[in-house]
């Protein structure tokens, strides 16, 4: 079986600072193809570019995992209003199974272009907020570990004795850059196209 294509923590691409977009060619079109199937198959909320190896300013984002949901998927995105703040738990599929306690703005504006090359501007609140803003961080090679706080940082494990089907296992930084390593290294082990 191939390499899941998600880029991993410690993976060089997720710590180098996105390029802007200048022309919405067949490679851009392609990129936001695949990154809404992989965020859609991971039935994650958002991805970026770097976490498939790209190095363009592309986000995909929705505001839940619901089938209908609306999928916005924005080249050159970036934030031009930030109001309030908002607590909440965190994760990301290049750190995968970590979750962290992050504050971010409650309330963001958005400019971006969309795919068909039009300027758009979105408001957004709550978790639709959050997610812009952890995805515009990725494009500035910042990931969620960096703004949360140390002693939030754990594992979901997922348990079915568990109420909610997962525990929580607190974890440090040092510990999860280990086991990041070792997945990553077992990854190239195991046919590494992706590296
Ligand atoms: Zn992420």
């Amino acid at each position: 079986m191939a390499a899941p294509p998600i880029r991993i923590y410690g993976d060089p691409v997720l710590r180098t600072e996105a390029k802007q977009v200048r022309e919405l060619d067949a490679e851009v079109h392609d990129l936001v193809e695949r990154m809404t199937a992989v965020m859609c198959e991971n039935e994650g909320v958002g991805l970026a570019g770097p976490q498939l190896g790209s190095q363009l300013r592309v986000i995909v984002a929705r505001p839940d995992t619901e089938e209908d949901t609306e999928i916005f998927r924005l080249i050159n995105p970036r934030i031009i209003a930030a109001e309030g703040s908002q607590e909440g738990m965190e994760g990301c599929l290049s750190l995968p199974s970590l979750r962290g306690e992050v504050e971010r703005s409650a309330q963001v504006a958005v400019e971006a272009i969309t795919p068909e090359g039009k300027n758009i501007t979105i408001e957004a609140t709550g978790l639709l907020a959050r997610v812009f803003e952890h995805e515009i961080d990725h494009l500035n090679s910042v990931l969620f570990v960096d703004r949360a706080a140390a002693d939030t940082l754990c594992w979901l494990i997922p348990d079915p004795d568990a109420e909610e089907g997962y525990r929580l296992e607190e974890t440090t930084i040092e510990e999860a850059e280990q086991r990041f390593a070792r997945l990553r290294a077992k990854r190239q082990a195991q046919g590494g196209a992706q590296q």
